[in-house]
Formats: C-alpha cells, sequence, structure tokens
C-alpha cells in the first residue's frame, strides 16, 4: 500500500526561502513539512551566494525588505543562531574618471533608506583599500553599515527553529508531481506521497516549473548566473571593505587572512540547473579586478557559479496565486535572498494566516504585501 503522509502546508524548496519560511510558519502554529530534493538544502544558490549584507543594493522594495531584516539578523535570528551572524564590513564603490554619476546615483540611494555613506576621493579611496590603483580610481562613496552574514549559520538557524516549533525537514524529496485532490493538494516526490492545504513554492531558479506543476501560469522568472572565484594575495586585508566597480564590472572582498573572493558581477540568463562557472566569466573577472588594483591575480584557488533568479520587475514574489488555490508564491529573490530572507518569512507567514498574527515587528506588512503580490503580473492577463 502507498504510504501518504499528511501536513497542512508543504513547503517546496529547502534553501534559505524554504527553511526561513518554514521557521516562520511553524512559529506561528501551522503543520509544516519542508521538501528539497537536493541531499543538501542549501546546494544552490544559497549556498553559492557573495554572503553579504547591503542596505543599498538593489531596488526600493529590497532595500525596505533588507532595512526590516536587519534588527532580526543582528538578533541572530531571535537567538537561534550559535554564533554572531553579521560581522562588520563596510562597502566601497570606486570609479574611474567619468564615474561620477554612478557614484552621485549610488550615495542618493544610501541617503535615501538613511544610510550612513561618504563621498571619498583617491587618497580616501586608498585608505580603505591600499591595492587600488591611483591611476584608475578617482572617486569612492563608502557605506557604512554593511556586513558578512554568516549563511549556512542563517540556514542552520532556521531550520533549527522550524523544527523546534515542530516543522518536518526532508531531503532527497524531489517533486515530482502535484494534483489538487478534494480541497488541497497531493504531491508525488521522491520519497512518500505527501497531502496538504497549501503549497508553498519555494523553489528558487525551478519557481516557475513547480508553478507549472501546479497548473498556475508561471510568472516569468529568469535565473541569471553569477560567478565567484577566490584567490590569495600576500596583503593583509582582513579589514578591507567589499569592492565594488560603481558599474558593477566587479567585485571583491577578504575572505580570511590572505584570501579573497571576487567576481565580475555577471548576468547571463541561464536554464534551472546546477549552474557551473565558465572560464571567460572568471577570466573577466580577473581582468577587470587587476585593471582596478595592484592585486596582480594570476592564479585563483577555486570558482563557483550560482543562479540569481529575477522575476520581471526585479522585485520577490510572495503572496497566493490568483487562480490556483491554496498554491502560494515565494520567489524571485533576485541577488538579495540572503538578506530579506527574514522580512520575506514574516510576510508569509502573515499572508498564510490571513494577517492575524505577524511574528515580526519590523516590517509594515500591510504595505509590502499588494507591492509584492504575484498580481502584479496576473492582473491584466
Ligand atoms: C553568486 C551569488 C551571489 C549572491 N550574493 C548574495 C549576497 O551577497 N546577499 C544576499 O542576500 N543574496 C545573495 N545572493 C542571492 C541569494 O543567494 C538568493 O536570493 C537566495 O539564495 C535564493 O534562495 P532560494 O531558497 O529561493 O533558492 P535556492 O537556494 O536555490 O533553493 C531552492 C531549492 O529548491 C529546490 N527544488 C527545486 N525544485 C524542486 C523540486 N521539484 N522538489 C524539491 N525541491 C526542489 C532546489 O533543489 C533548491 O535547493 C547571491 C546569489 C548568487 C548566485
Amino acid at each position: 500500500m502507498t504510504t501518504v503522509e499528511h501536513f497542512e502546508i508543504v513547503i517546496v524548496g529547502g534553501g534559505i526561502a524554504g527553511a526561513s519560511t518554514a521557521w516562520a510558519l511553524a512559529k506561528n502554529g501551522h503543520e509544516v513539512a519542508v521538501v528539497e530534493r537536493e541531499a543538501s538544502l542549501a546546494a544552490h544558490s544559497t549556498g553559492r551566494s557573495a554572503a553579504q549584507f547591503l542596505s543599498s543594493y538593489s531596488g526600493s522594495v529590497n532595500r525596505e525588505l533588507s532595512a526590516a531584516s536587519l534588527p532580526f539578523l543582528e538578533g541572530d535570528a531571535g537567538g537561534w543562531a550559535e554564533h554572531s551572524l553579521l560581522a562588520p564590513r563596510a562597502v566601497l564603490w570606486v570609479a574611474p574618471e567619468g564615474g561620477e554619476q554612478r557614484l552621485g546615483a549610488i550615495a542618493a540611494a544610501n541617503e535615501a533608506i538613511g544610510t550612513n555613506c561618504d563621498a571619498i576621493g583617491v587618497d580616501g579611496s586608498r585608505a580603505l583599500c591600499p591595492v587600488l590603483d591611483p591611476s584608475w580610481v578617482h572617486a569612492g562613496v563608502v557605506e557604512h553599515g554593511g556586513f558578512d552574514i554568516d549563511v549556512a549559520e542563517l540556514h542552520q538557524a532556521y531550520v533549527r527553529a522550524a523544527r523546534g516549533a515542530g516543522a518536518t525537514v526532508k531531503r532527497h524529496s524531489g517533486v515530482r508531481r502535484m494534483a489538487r485532490r478534494g480541497s488541497g493538494w497531493q504531491l508525488d516526490t521522491d520519497g512518500p506521497a505527501i497531502r496538504a492545504d497549501i503549497v508553498v513554492n519555494a523553489a528558487g531558479a525551478w519557481a516557475d516549473e513547480i508553478a507549472e506543476m501546479a497548473g498556475a501560469a508561471p510568472l516569468g522568472l529568469t535565473p541569471y548566473r553569477r560567478t565567484i572565484f577566490t584567490f590569495t594575495s600576500r596583503y593583509p586585508s582582513e579589514h578591507w571593505p567589499l569592492v565594488i566597480g560603481a558599474d558593477e564590472s566587479f567585485y571583491f572582498k577578504p575572505e580570511g587572512a590572505g584570501q579573497f573572493l571576487g567576481s565580475p558581477a555577471d548576468e547571463h540568463p541561464d536554464e534551472p540547473s546546477d549552474a557551473k562557472p565558465r572560464e571567460l566569466d572568471v577570466a573577466a573577472g580577473i581582468e577587470a579586478i587587476n585593471q582596478a588594483t595592484n592585486l596582480d591575480i594570476r592564479s585563483i584557488r577555486s570558482a563557483w557559479a550560482g543562479l540569481r533568479t529575477f522575476s520581471p520587475d526585479r522585485d520577490p514574489v510572495v503572496g497566493f496565486d490568483r487562480d490556483i488555490a491554496g498554491f502560494f508564491w515565494c520567489a524571485g529573490q533576485g541577488g538579495t535572498g540572503i538578506q530579506t530572507s527574514p522580512a520575506i518569512a514574516a510576510l508569509t507567514a502573515w499572508l498564510i494566516g490571513n494577517g492575524s498574527s505577524a511574528i515580526f515587528e519590523h516590517a509594515d506588512l500591510g504595505s509590502l504585501a499588494p507591492r509584492l503580490s504575484p498580481e502584479r503580473f496576473t492582473a491584466a492577463a
């Protein structure tokens, strides 16, 4: 006889979106299961990020979600993290001559959200990062209040908190089919079949595929591949900022003594997949960093690629599908899914709980809900 397990809510995907929503929903008293296809919950985008909290990054909705999330991250995920989740890391945007307009826009974005930032010249930029090449760098904007995020610990804190509140987490449980059964869903997985009232689609790059399985219209989510590589250097660099080209052609930051993480900040449309780095992209990143600095990178230690999945307007999609009952979107987190995860999870729990109980006092959930709703893409259809 086939085994069928029953839960109130099943979350598809065990990355940061699935783990954080499991925490928020279980904390609100829902009976939750997370189903993840891989052996490791953070095998895809969540385990491949640059692990940075950057207040001014992305559009205004993401900046609001990031600001709302910061107190939770500073509070070590409500105490569920076993050590500090954030370590201060300033952010230095730099440009060669002609880049003043971009730096001005970055300073304006910071001012709009009240982040402390300073416009600085060549000397100020080199005081923060002495390897910047004085014949290249012309000006910079330093953004205070950035952080390195311990992503693995944050993800584990969510999983611990979710389990502590009664959630079930299943690995090796890829969802292969789903269909409406009565007033709920039946999901056929690599493990036992599952019945649930509500499906939360937290499948990252695969979110449109999961929607199609559920009979919902895809929203046009696009995974974009981004490359990261690591390299060593003799410079004592632990306290240097994250340095980003103002035109976003590169970034690099220290990763412990003598170690760096670098990226061409590339964005190539890709398929939902186990993304792999391409040599040309690594070479482009090395060239851009070598042009702006005296780091003289000649070889790398490792490289990886991950997918940043964006909706058509590049804001996340959080809310019930307009046409398919019991199908909830939690997708399109793009390049800020780690730093916005507390607020997005809180919004998810608030919407699924019909606005009954906010687990999180930092976000204006009522104002965020319509701006993140999937209906913004389907209303005209
Ligand atoms: C190079 C890079 C740098 C980044 N830097 C930052 C940064 O500095 N700060 C920041 O905040 N964000 C950053 N991001 C973005 C962040 O990593 C993502 O927004 C976030 O990880 C998305 O989380 P997710 O849970 O939606 O996706 P994922 O982590 O990809 O999780 C989705 C999961 O769904 C599972 N799944 C898919 N289909 C099925 C199925 N049929 N059945 C079961 N499971 C399924 C997948 O196996 C996967 O584990 C970066 C991303 C990349 C790639």
